[in-house]
């Protein structure tokens, strides 16, 4: 069998020596601080995970002073997670302290475990991809400069999970977040039909449509978008650079909220609109950071000792949440939107 060098090698190939001794076998952990974890195995070997936030979009050398830190404190373990962090993996708990203030004198970031707001997940933004309708690392670095105070620290009233997707298409899986930040067109796609006759797969671009919007149009060689369908996901211009959505005046930011992935005390749930537009003001988005600490500031005022953003939400109800908000409840900010015209939602528990 021929080996190639696509992908990455095997995970088991890199695991520190104390993982793969104690693989299956780890008992439980704890956080003795914020951004350490402590994991415990069976025969009481403990590792210590140093989380470390980055702003994700990071220059060679910035990697490098970071493997350096990671040769001299944890045998050159380190690991990268989803949500952007640098784990350090700490097997020598004499090297715990050392490595913490190492951290500290290089600027680094430690924090983003337990009841704290982790490092938010997200997509590529202006930067890498061709379809997003807001910046992904620079919302969110301003968002995150702006919540600081809750990422080195545990004092949330349960943990914060947010994530920023930068279209509807939502690769940075933003739909099941605490809070999650969506990027948002308004307008449809702008047909150019030269383009379209030079190279397009027309069949593709019809299949692309997750709304059926866009039908073949052969008399003109091109196609026909049917606007009162089209839901500006962008999802066409993919398949063709000829359907250009991005439009500087009508794109921004949408806010949804209350989804969460555990399955601990209530069930996951996916996230709500409550915000359907804020404007792309780069480079700072005070908008948007204005918005997100309000909707933090009121949970960690009124939600009950380990309640995430959802359950918080879904106890007092989404209309008592709005009220104190302060934010403008319509008819399309609601799940079953379809009959919300006449009554908002068909639940039973609406309490205007
Ligand atoms: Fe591209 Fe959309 Fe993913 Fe952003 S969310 S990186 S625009 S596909
Ligand atoms: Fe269809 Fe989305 Fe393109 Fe609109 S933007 S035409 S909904 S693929």
């Amino acid at each position: 069998m021929a080996i190639l060098d696509q992908g990455p090698p095997h995970y088991k190939k890199m695991l520190p020596p104390i993982v793969e001794e104690n693989y299956g076998k780890w008992k439980y952990h704890e956080i003795p601080r914020p951004g350490v974890l402590k994991h415990v195995g069976e025969s009481g070997a403990a590792l210590y995970s140093v989380r470390v936030g980055t702003p994700r979009l990071v220059s060679i050398d910035f990697i490098r002073d970071v493997c350096v830190i990671a040769d001299e404190y944890c045998d050159g373990y380190l690991r990268w997670t989803t949500r952007n962090n640098i784990e350090f993996l700490v097997s020598d708990e004499a090297k715990l302290n050392p490595l913490l203030e190492k951290l500290e004198a290089e600027g680094l970031s430690v924090g983003g475990t337990g009841r704290s707001v982790s490092n938010i997940v997200h997509t590529q933004g202006w930067v890498h991809c061709h379809t997003p309708a807001t910046d992904a690392s620079g919302v969110v670095k301003a968002v995150m400069d702006d919540l600081y105070e809750y990422f080195n620290t545990m004092k949330l009233p349960a943990k914060l999970k947010m994530g920023l997707a930068c279209c509807l298409n939502m690769c940075g899986a933003a739909h099941c977040s605490d809070i999650a930040i969506v990027g948002v067109h308004r307008t449809p796609p702008r047909i150019n039909h030269e383009v379209i006759r030079k190279g397009t797969e027309i069949p593709s671009l019809v299949a692309s449509c997750p709304t059926g919007a866009i039908r073949p149009d052969p008399k003109n060689k091109s196609v026909i978008v049917n606007e009162d369908k089209c839901m500006y996901c962008g999802n066409c211009y993919t398949m063709s650079p000829a359907m250009e959505i991005y439009d500087p005046k009508n794109d921004g930011i949408a806010i949804l909220i209350g989804g969460k992935t555990s399955n601990a005390r209530t069930s996951p749930s996916f996230s709500r609109m409550v915000i359907p537009f804020l404007p792309n003001t780069a480079p700072r988005w005070p908008e948007t950071t204005e918005a997100i600490r309000k909707i933090v500031e009121l949970w960690i005022a009124n939600a009950n000792d380990g309640e995430r953003v959802g359950e918080w939400v879904e106890r007092i109800g989404w209309e008592r949440f709005f009220t104190m908000a302060e934010l403008p409840f319509s008819d399309m900010l609601i799940d079953d939107y379809i009959f919300s015209r006449e009554t908002f939602r068909t639940s039973a528990q609406f309490k205007y």
